[in-house]
């Protein structure tokens, strides 16, 4: 149906990390949705530039305590055009230990702020094509190859770029096998028309992640959604409301749906120069309530270890076909 010149790398069933591919089922404790910095909301051609000195002086020694905490792996969410930076992942990577994932794709929320012109003049295919290159070749100039692509959508009614940016992003999994996540919090509008895109093009809900579905209170919907294999990311743990997650672990747990949720905090090592907003508090607090609370290791492996694991795995995942 669409047919792309060149091909994918063979990398099925991997993690694609900045320092190159790793088993799906060797990532450690993960956080699946963090930004090791990014210059969100600064003019969109300045937010690839950093003070790196004061970067890395503030990332490298947060990253080492999160090792000392036992995390492993860490999924960043700082797209192009607000902030990606591959090289410093890996140089932060190489001095931490911690395995990182970047990614592929352009961020169509904050209303469309991080959008770059030429994504407006292009065709969702013509924007598959320089993300499926990046998934190839590499980003920016690197030999470092993104492990997911990483899109969203504004609040209210979905925007033609927004349905855009996500068909490009159906037509780059279907080529690269990447895991499509989406910033769609508290909009179901975009949850409908993403699942009748999914739909549409053929591809598994599996492929696709609900970002900051914590935003979303109706468990109906996101059951639901879960349900059709897709994956339910609630990325806004923190030390406030520790309780409340544990609460939300447990609502899936009854629905028997641990298997497609994924926990993070959704934190900010470096957020345009300021101070880290934290992201230790799965480690630091919310494994040992879980504990505490009478989850088992098998729940704990399974929510912070295995699901990961599984939801970013490097696969095409069509419609019809078996999951698992
Ligand atoms: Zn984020």
């Amino acid at each position: 149906m669409f047919i792309f010149i060149g091909g994918s790398k063979n990398n099925n069933g991997v993690i694609q990390t900045v320092q190159g591919p790793v088993g799906s089922d060797t990532l450690g404790v993960t956080l699946s949705h963090e930004h090791l910095f990014s210059n969100f909301g600064l003019p969109i051609n300045e937010t690839s530039t950093y003070d790196e000195t004061r970067l890395l002086a503030q990332v490298i020694p947060y990253l080492t305590m999160l090792h000392s905490q036992g995390v492993r792996t860490i999924f960043d969410y700082t797209a192009s055009h607000f902030g990606r930076r591959a090289d410093l992942l890996k140089a932060i990577s190489d001095s931490t230990g911690i395995s990182i994932v970047t990614n592929t794709g352009i961020y169509g929320a904050a209303d469309d702020r991080h959008i770059p012109k030429y994504a407006y003049d292009a065709s969702a295919m013509e924007l598959a094509r320089r993300w499926i290159t990046e998934a190839n070749n590499g980003i920016d100039g690197t030999s470092i190859l993104p492990g997911f692509i990483k899109l969203a959508f504004d609040q209210g009614p979905p925007s033609q770029i927004d349905r855009k940016l996500f068909e490009a992003g159906l037509l780059t999994h279907l080529e690269t096998g990447l895991t499509i996540a989406v910033h769609t919090g508290d909009n179901p509008d975009a949850v409908h028309l993403q699942l009748d895109l999914l739909n549409k093009y053929g591809v598994h809900p599996s492929a696709w992640i609900w970002t900051h579905a914590n935003l979303h209170d109706d468990f109906e919907l996101l059951f639901e959604v879960a349900d059709h294999g897709a994956w339910i990311s609630m990325d806004g743990v923190n030390h406030e409301n520790i309780e409340q997650y544990l609460e939300y672990i447990q609502r899936f747990k009854d629905a028997d749906l641990l298997d497609r949720l994924l926990l993070s905090h959704d934190g900010n090592g470096y957020p345009a120069g300021g101070d880290i907003r934290p992201f230790e508090a799965i480690p630091k607090e919310l494994i040992p309530s879980m504990r505490s609370h009478g989850f088992s290791e098998s729940v704990i492996d399974q929510l912070l270890v295995k699901n990961a694991g599984e939801a970013y795995a490097i696969r095409v995942r069509r419609t019809g076909e078996r999951e698992n």
